[in-house]
């Protein structure tokens, strides 16, 4: 595990979720889930790494995980905090915040910062030392429904990747009863458009800049081949 003290329960986390979100059922934990029920949100914090920062190396080195996650993802958190301090978001449940900003201009800051935290939370839990290879069966069948075989699958997540012009994310989603590739710009994610995040791949620049530098099929190819934690897509499938 990390040794980030903002990770720890005293910051937020009971200490019943941080031993949940220990054994790798994080995300309903960190970030409330998507039922956006019950939790007081407010502060809101970063969730712990599933895994230890050197852990992917050397498809994601510990200097990346380092920056990505103790610099970007924290600031967001930091962010979100300050922004809302004292307001009717202080309180909500990160699902809740994001859906009901989407798409105001005024609410822009507090979209981008809480949609980052989600995106960020659910990223890293999609990822794991020796990962790729073939999901569960019920997985596998289900995404050879949706796309023929697993190459298909795998080919159109790198493509959603590579074609995202500018910062960004590829997402495989459950879209009414079909799994679908989709991409999305900025902060911007599929909850807002009703679909169900099931993996995410982030390419923004400081996703992979120090590792890869410009080669950003690279890294979407090392990641998908060697990271992906399909049990937990398979988790999110329900
Ligand atoms: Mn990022």
């Amino acid at each position: 595990m990390n040794s980030n003290d903002t990770a720890r329960p005293s910051s937020g986390l009971s200490r019943r979720d941080f031993l949940a979100a220990s054994a790798g059922a994080a995300f309903v934990a960190a970030t409330g889930g998507f039922s956006g029920t019950a939790r007081a949100a407010s502060p809101f914090v970063l969730p712990p790494l599933p895994f230890a920062e050197n852990a992917l190396d050397p498809v994601i080195s510990a200097r990346t995980i380092g920056f990505h996650y103790g610099k970007h993802h924290k600031a967001y958190v930091d962010k979100l905090n300050k922004l809302a301090a004292g307001t009717e978001y202080a309180d909500m449940p990160l699902e809740k915040i994001i859906t009901t900003t989407a798409g105001l201009t005024d609410k822009a800051g507090i979209f981008n910062n809480a949609a980052q935290i989600w995106n960020h939370t659910f990223y890293w839990q999609g990822l794991q030392p020796q990962g790729g290879g073939e999901p569960p069966p019920a997985l596998k069948q289900k995404i050879e429904a949706s796309f023929g075989t697993m190459e298909a699958c795998r080919k159109e997540l790198a493509n959603a990747a590579m074609t995202q012009f500018g910062s960004g994310w590829a997402w495989l989603v459950l879209d009414g009863p079909a799994l679908k590739v989709v991409k999305t710009g900025n902060a911007d994610m599929p909850l807002t458009k009703g679909m169900k995040p099931l993996l995410t791949i982030d390419v923004w620049e400081h996703a992979y800049y120090l590792d890869y530098q410009n080669r950003r099929a690279d890294y979407v190819d090392a990641l998908l081949n060697k990271l992906v934690n399909w049990n937990f897509v398979a988790q999110n499938l329900g």
